[in-house]
């Protein structure tokens, strides 16, 4: 089916980001609940549509469990929609509950393992089916649900459409960004590498597993990436009890040099994501539900 704008029954709030804000909404129609996320239209019109179609394209027909479902995209005077399938929270507000309930230290180490390999192959996918690079990965934008489910979203809205003059915008988020993307050893023709998401991912392990974003001057844009490029990377404390596994993998992901950086088939060989390939996605759902589902459900 396809959705449009008088199908919708507005169900709660939930998140604003840097584009628009996310909704919670029932469409009348199927009964489905959907996230609806709302960002304003930019003046070429026809342009951003083609986009959309694109997108929407890649990810109605997508096979895999690691990627959000779209049921597809509607637009308003104002506005373009895409309606996506609701997960019960992102790793950013999952921080912030988790600070609320003052649980100290951050993501269990096994929580966040599974969650890594939820992650990878996500990107992997995206990677080999559709030469899409994120670009924007996040703790906002990887998803999980009270069944263990990972699921990532918000990809290539940059992605594979570098060349779409609407996009020319770097859109990813600077306290993200891998040293080659704020700083291009070639300015003229930046290439976008997935290596690029592979840092992006080691930032956000790092902050999820100290609940704390690794680098000290987020106040300042310029300072941040600053020091993104000029001092050594972040590493996970290995006397706070995590495992060998777990600093090198954050350790190979965070490797400044991007030629040096390992792509997704090799992270995928790595230890820690084979040792929690082999461990059910209840251990997901177990802490989420008994930590985070009961005040709110
Ligand atoms: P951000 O830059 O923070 O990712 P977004 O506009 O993409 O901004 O999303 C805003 C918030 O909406 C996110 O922080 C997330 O909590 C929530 N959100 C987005 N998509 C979904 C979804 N499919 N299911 C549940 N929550 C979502
Ligand atoms: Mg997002």
């Amino acid at each position: 089916y396809s959705v449009s704008q008088v199908d919708f029954e507005n169900l709660s709030y939930l998140g604003e980001g840097a584009c628009g804000n996310v909704q919670l909404m029932k469409h009348t129609p199927t009964g489905v609940k959907m996230a609806v996320k709302r960002m304003r239209r930019t003046q070429d019109m026809r342009e951003q549509m083609r986009i959309f179609t694109d997108l929407n394209i890649v990810i109605k027909q997508h096979q895999c469990p690691h990627i959000i479902n779209s049921y597809g995209a509607y637009v308003t005077e104002q506005d373009v929609c895409i309606c996506m399938e609701p997960m019960d929270t992102c790793l950013d507000k999952l921080q912030k509950k988790m600070r609320e309930k003052k649980i100290v230290g951050g993501v269990p180490e096994n929580v966040l393992g599974k969650i890594t390999v939820g992650v990878v192959r996500g990107l992997d996918y995206l990677k080999r089916q559709y030469s899409v690079i994120h670009r924007d990965v996040k703790p906002s934008n990887i998803l999980i649900d009270r069944h263990g489910q990972v699921k990532i979203c918000d990809f290539g809205i940059a992605g594979n459409l570098v060349d779409s003059r609407v996009w020319t915008r770097d859109q990813g988020c600077p306290a993200y960004m891998s040293p080659e993307r704020i700083d291009p050893p070639d300015q003229d023709s930046p290439s976008y590498d997935i290596r690029a998401d592979v840092w992006s991912l080691g930032i956000s392990l790092i902050e999820l597993a100290n609940c704390k974003y690794p680098y000290n001057n987020t106040a300042v844009q310029f300072s941040l990436m600053t020091e993104i490029i000029n001092s050594p990377s972040p590493t996970l404390d290995p006397t706070l009890g995590f495992s060998d596994d777990f600093v090198d993998f954050v350790g190979i992901c965070l490797i400044k040099d991007v030629s040096l950086r390992p792509k997704y088939e090799r992270l995928l060989q790595h230890p820690f994501i084979k040792k929690y390939e082999a461990v059910d996605k209840s251990v997901i759902a177990d802490w989420y539900t008994s930590n985070f589902l009961d005040q709110e459900n």
